[in-house]
């Protein structure tokens, strides 16, 4: 399948999960620990730019399993990523740990056979902890895990 078309199936499945969590929390059905708090902004309890965060690390996210193709949208923009994330620990915060992770990573992700490890869930449930962490928040792990699945979902749709 063509990145474009996990795009779109990845945007309307994130859009809806995006939907139907504002909803909850209006109306306040379940209450979703933390669903607002951004690392940023970690002294205000409520803030709504976790969602467009959430909604970006989703789109990402319903492309990311293709990492595993050297000529992917996901394996170019990481790459991208990955390239501008060192030079700001080079260059900004000199910070060395950071850079050796990320080397790592870089490495790994050369050798990955197609339709591997990162297709599957696990990968999937692992990258969305990773956005957990990494926004101190709970919806872009959910928005990740949503993506990701609607990607393998597709994947498993088309064979
Ligand atoms: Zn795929």
């Amino acid at each position: 399948m063509l990145w474009k078309e996990h795009l779109k199936w990845g945007l309307v499945s994130v859009t809806i999960t995006l939907i139907l969590i504002i909803i909850n929390e209006l109306f306040d059905f379940i209450t979703i620990p933390w669903v607002f708090k951004f690392w940023v902004f970690e002294t205000k309890e409520l803030t709504w730019w976790i969602f467009p965060i959430a909604f970006g690390v989703g789109a990402y996210s319903s492309l990311l399993p293709d990492i595993d193709i050297e000529t992917s949208k996901a394996y170019g923009f990481t790459m991208l990523m990955f390239i501008g994330l060192i030079a700001y620990y080079l260059l900004i915060v000199e910070l060395t740990w950071p850079i050796i992770i990320i080397l790592v990573i870089m490495v790994i992700m050369m050798g990955l056979k197609h339709r591997g490890i990162t297709h599957s869930i696990l990968a999937g449930l692992i990258i969305s902890l990773f956005f957990m962490w990494v926004f101190a928040s709970i919806l872009p792990g959910i928005t990740c895990l949503v993506g990701y699945c609607t990607h393998l979902l597709c994947d498993w749709v088309q064979q």
